[in-house]
């Protein structure tokens, strides 16, 4: 027996090669600035404290399980109008063949393109994505939004999830686009309910069809609160100052909350995935009361790392407690670098398989140089192996009815 048998047969040599574990380098100082420099007038933008921690690291390059990402953006609408997505032509934002390197450096199965539009462009991207890469891709449609001015919209968008599920789609997106940015005549107007009752025939097709609808509405709750020094994401609302959801006429977050909580009582036959962990990750005793309220949702925890990361306690419990209804995704966007915790790439990937699976502490949640949801750093939860399978692939192919 060599060698590498030897590190084989004992496990080492998968540890070895998946894991690696050691002492975090630190940065020392031959890159700041001249000795003695003041810091006086530093601004924010440009403080990037190293952390002084003496504490082990672990490099988790592959998963312990095959993944399903159940929250990507592959493609996007050309066409975009105050928030509205309003023509069927796709935008591509990473093609099948430059997803497919990382997936397979990364041990990701399949990725669910959420923003798959609808009509012709729905059609494209199956073809190009799930046809031609069969089970490696898997494409979700969207409400047809520019039809909502016609008297029969509920009729007529019943019909088009419909259309939707014989060319290929496989579940139902709704952006935040529904609550935030439609309005009564579509870029103009009132604010339209996220439980308006003409969506009633569009939640009901998706669970006569068996179609899962992902569903993000609202946003981290510091968006609705002013862009002030108490704001816990001030740099980040600072730097994409449209993402403030504060005064106008928004709805409050909770307000956006409770009207999406009476569309999933109102359809217990449609299977709800409240993406970004039902999007309050804040606030775990109030995703937590609505996953024992309502059996016919899930969530994943899409670009909520920093969120659960920086509660590793609550979380841990979190996952104890509803293994069976938590779904691994990133919302990665290939060439989204404007928002490094969405950036599709190797090290995002990487970043997750930390948190689930180790217990090293105080760890960026994205890679950049600046957190850039919020200044703080995160903590592995340290899953076992039997929740871990069920977070990275059982649950998504149990809620999407695929095997892998
Ligand atoms: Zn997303």
């Amino acid at each position: 027996m060599n060698r590498r048998q030897l590190l084989r047969s004992s496990g080492f040599g998968l540890l070895g090669s998946r894991v690696a574990r050691a002492a975090v380098r630190r940065p020392g100082n031959s890159e700041a600035s001249a000795p003695g420099a003041a810091s006086k007038g530093l601004q924010l933008s440009e403080y990037q404290p190293k952390s002084m921690l003496q504490v082990p690291g672990t490099h988790v390059r592959t998963p312990r399980f095959p993944v399903v990402d159940i929250h990507t953006h592959l493609t996007w609408s050309k066409k975009v109008t105050n928030g509205v997505a309003l023509a069927p032509e796709r935008e591509i934002l990473g093609t099948p063949e430059e997803c497919l390197a990382v997936m397979d450096r990364k041990n990701i199965h399949s990725l669910i393109n959420l923003t798959g539009g609808y009509g012709s462009g729905l059609a494209e991207t199956v073809k190009k994505y799930d046809r031609a890469h069969s089970g490696r891709f898997i494409t979700f449609t969207e409400p047809s939004y520019e039809l909502f001015l016609q008297p029969d919209y509920p009729k007529l968008q019943a019909q088009a999830i419909e259309q939707a599920h014989r060319d290929g789609a496989r579940g139902l997106k709704i952006l935040k686009t529904l609550g935030l940015y439609l309005r009564d005549n579509i870029t103009t107007g009132k604010l339209i309910k996220i439980d308006d009752p003409r969506f009633d025939p569009m939640w009901d097709a998706c669970g006569q069809l068996n179609m899962p609808v992902g569903i993000h509405v609202s946003d981290p709750v510091a968006f609705f609160t002013p862009t002030d020094r108490f704001n816990e994401r001030y740099e980040e609302l600072s730097n994409h100052p449209d993402w403030s959801f504060y005064g106008k006429d928004f709805p409050s977050n909770a307000e956006l909350l409770e009207s999406r909580n009476r569309i999933i009582a109102r359809h217990p036959k449609t299977r709800f995935i409240v993406l970004h962990v039902g999007n309050f990750a804040e606030n775990l005793a109030n995703v937590s009361e609505n996953l024992d309220r309502f059996p016919n949702m899930t969530v994943d925890i899409a670009a909520r790392i920093g969120e659960l990361g920086r509660q590793p306690r609550t979380a841990r419990s979190f996952f104890d407690k509803y293994q069976d209804r938590i779904l691994f995704g990133t919302d990665a966007t290939p060439h989204g670098d404007e928002f490094p915790q969405q950036l599709f790439n190797d090290r995002l990937y990487e970043i997750y398989y930390r948190f689930l699976e180790t217990d090293d502490e105080y760890f960026d949640y994205a890679p950049a140089n600046t957190p850039p949801q919020g200044r703080w750093q995160i903590y592995g939860v340290n899953l076992p192996e039997s929740i871990l399978r069920k977070v990275y692939n059982a649950n998504a192919t149990r809620e999407l009815q695929i095997t892998i």
